[in-house]
Order: C-alpha cells, then structure tokens, then sequence
C-alpha cells in the first residue's frame, strides 16, 4: 500500500478469532485499510463479512471471546504514530472519544434515558474538553472583573483562583470543598454556563431546530432522527480525527436518512474528520463516500476511489454486488450462494464457491491485496493477487 503518511490510520493484515463453544470462528483475516486525512471511507459488504468487528478493533474493543492474533493498526497524531494494539487501556480511553469517535445504529441505545440532552452533552465536555471550558470561564471572570465594584472584585478573584485550581487538578481537595459553599461555588455556574453555550453551539452544528429547548430534552422526547444527531453531536464533541459511523442511518425513514447524510458530509468539511462509514447500502456509498472497501468474509477484497468503484469494478463480489442493485426496467439478480460460515472458512480465496470465475487455484491460494491501478487494490487471482 502506499506510504503511511498519506494516511491517519492504517490497518495492516489484521487477523481476529472468536473461540466460541461451537469452534473458532476466524472473523478477520488479514484485513488491509487505509484511511486519508478527511476523507469518507465506505466499509460495504453483507451482513456477517467483518464490517462492525473491524470498527471496533480500530478502538481495541472487541469483546471477549474475541481476540486479535495479527496485524498492525497505526494512527497518526501530528508526527507520532501510534499502535493501537500496543497500548494500555489508560492510554486507549485517551484515544477513544478524543482521536476516535463512534456513531451506531441505534442512537436511543446510547443516551441514558434519565438525563437530559444538555447533561449528558455536558458530561463528554467536561471529560474531554475541561481545560477549554475552564479557559473560557476564566476569560468571563476577567471581563466581569473590570466592571466589578471592590466587594463583587473579591469574590471574582476567589472564582478565577478556584477554576485555575480545577486547571492544574479538577479532583482537588480545595475545589471539592469549595463546590459546597454557597457564594463561593458561583464558580461552578459560571462553569455551568459556559458547559450550556457549547451545548447548543454544538446541537445548532447539528442543525437541530431550536436548539435550548432540545438541550433541555430527555431521550424519550426525541424523534429517532434527533436522537442520532445528537449522538453525532457526542461523538463530535472533541473534534476525533477519526468517525466511525456504523450504519447510522439504517432504523431511519428515507427523508430523515437524506438529512443525516446530508448532515454527516456538512459536518465533515466543518470539522475536518476523517470518517469510516459502514454500511450495506451501496446508494449511500454512492451519495457519501471518496473512497470504498468492499470487504467478504473477513477480508478487504477491493479498495478504490468511489467512481473508479462504480465505473470498473474489478473484483467478481464487488460486480456481483453492482449488479444486485434494483433498478427498473432491468432484470434483479442476486449473488448466488451465502456467506460462508467463518468456523472452517473455505480455503483460498473465500468467495470460490460463489464466484462465476473460479480457477483451479482460487480453493487453495489466498489471493494477495495488491495496487493494480492507481490506488485502487483487490485480492483476487484474475489481477494477479497469486503472485
Ligand atoms: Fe473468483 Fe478466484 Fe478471484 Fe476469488 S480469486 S474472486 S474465486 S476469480
């Protein structure tokens, strides 16, 4: 693949098991990826063929019984690199929300039905971005000092002295004892304050109408659109690197779909992100994407700009997969054949049982991924993947 440093995150031959009571299920094998600087990555493929498992080795968060036995995942963060896998949990809840972000499908599974909107928007403000609010409130205090008359100017200085403390150590044993005194925590509702404006400055971002008033909202007042904007808004509140959306839109109706997709390319050019989007849906794809990975069977088969995609497919899958969508007027095909169970995969390349162009080789050589165009990958022997 080319050079890393065209790249923020790339994956080299990941390899993951699940060992289940039924027998080891090999869910990645050898996946390859590469996400450029804010850019929209399509992640396509059939149910069960590795899309969700891969987005959340990128966070080292596959549950147990999986494991990851191979590979590299590299993210870039200025001139560092960083190996995922290499690192201690501490380390890793840095990154999770901070470098990476996450979006699924089911938004309401994710808000906590007993806060509201602005409490739980809050809350992964002061986790991730305390240090900014505080600034901001201290820059509040220093304006209201100007004006102040010389009992408010004592009580203002004690404010600021508090939130430079909660600066250096948040935890600190002056400022929990101050948080109870009455006159004396006013510098928690400055702080307060401060939390609400970047609230709905980020609900607006989101283009949620009459954003106070939402903020003020339980979970269970939210249509199923909202609700998934204002994830969104979770997940882009400290301004990741990365976004993995996965599925985001699929519980959705059509006109909301549009919206939220429309949304997600708006918030990509304001926040500069990098998004992995993850979905079944060739039309989104089509609608979204820069780039696609059209992953099989645990494994990233093709790889190539969206148009260069649509218009020259090379991998058998993917053109199976073109030539599944409806369109009127045209007969519908289907792929033959199912996914494979990955418990005892088949040997080769993976997809040999359903491909209409199967050599003597394909059961029994992996075809290698390799660069047949510019920038554009596949794995299967009809390009040379044997060599
Ligand atoms: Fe078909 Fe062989 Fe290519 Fe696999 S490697 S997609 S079986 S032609």
């Amino acid at each position: 693949m080319s050079s890393f440093d065209e790249y923020i995150l790339s994956i080299q031959g990941l390899i993951l098991r699940f060992y289940t009571y039924e027998g080891i299920v090999e869910a990645l094998d050898g996946v390859n990826l590469n996400i450029k600087p804010a850019e929209i990555l399509g992640l396509v493929g059939e149910t069960g063929c590795g899309k969700s498992v891969t987005s959340l080795s990128i966070l080292n968060l596959v549950p147990p019984p999986g494991r990851i036995e191979g590979g590299e995942i590299t993210l870039r963060e200025g001139e560092k690199t960083i190996n995922i896998l290499e690192q201690h949990e501490d380390f890793l809840r840095k990154i999770r929300g901070n470098l990476i972000s996450m979006i699924f499908q089911e938004p309401r599974a994710y808000l906590n039905p007993v806060f509201t909107v602005e409490e739980q928007l809050g809350e992964v403000l002061v986790q991730h971005r305390l240090g900014e609010l505080l600034n901001s409130t201290i820059q509040k205090i220093d304006m209201e000092l100007e004006k102040a008359d010389k009992l408010k100017r004592h009580l203002l200085m004690l404010h600021k002295k508090l939130c430079l403390k909660m600066l250096k150590n948040p935890r600190s044993l002056s400022v929990r004892v101050a948080s109870k005194i009455p006159l004396v925590n006013g510098f928690k509702s400055k702080l307060r304050m401060e939390i609400r404006k970047k609230v709905v400055e980020l609900l607006k971002d989101m283009e949620i109408p009459d954003p106070q008033r939402v903020a003020r909202m339980y979970p269970h007042e939210l249509s199923g659109g909202m609700a998934q904007r204002v994830v969104i808004a979770m997940a882009l509140a400290c301004n990741p690197k990365l976004l993995i959306a996965d599925e985001p839109t699929t519980n959705l109706d059509v006109t909301v779909q549009a919206q939220i997709l429309h949304l997600i390319r708006v918030l990509r050019e304001k926040y500069k992100s990098s998004i992995l989007y993850i979905t079944h849906d060739l039309g989104v794809v089509a609608e979204l994407c820069d780039r696609v990975a059209v992953m099989y069977a645990g494994n990233v088969v093709e790889l190539a700009d969206v148009y260069e995609i649509f218009k020259n497919p090379l991998h058998p899958y993917t053109r199976a997969l073109l030539e599944s969508i409806p369109r009127p007027g045209k007969e519908f095909k289907s792929i033959p054949g199912t996914v494979p169970s990955l418990i005892n995969p088949p040997s080769g390349c993976r997809f040999h049982d359903r491909c209409q162009f199967a050599m003597e080789i394909c059961n029994k050589v992996k075809p290698k991924f390799i660069e047949v165009g510019k920038d554009h990958y596949v794995a299967c022997h009809l390009f040379g993947g044997g060599k």
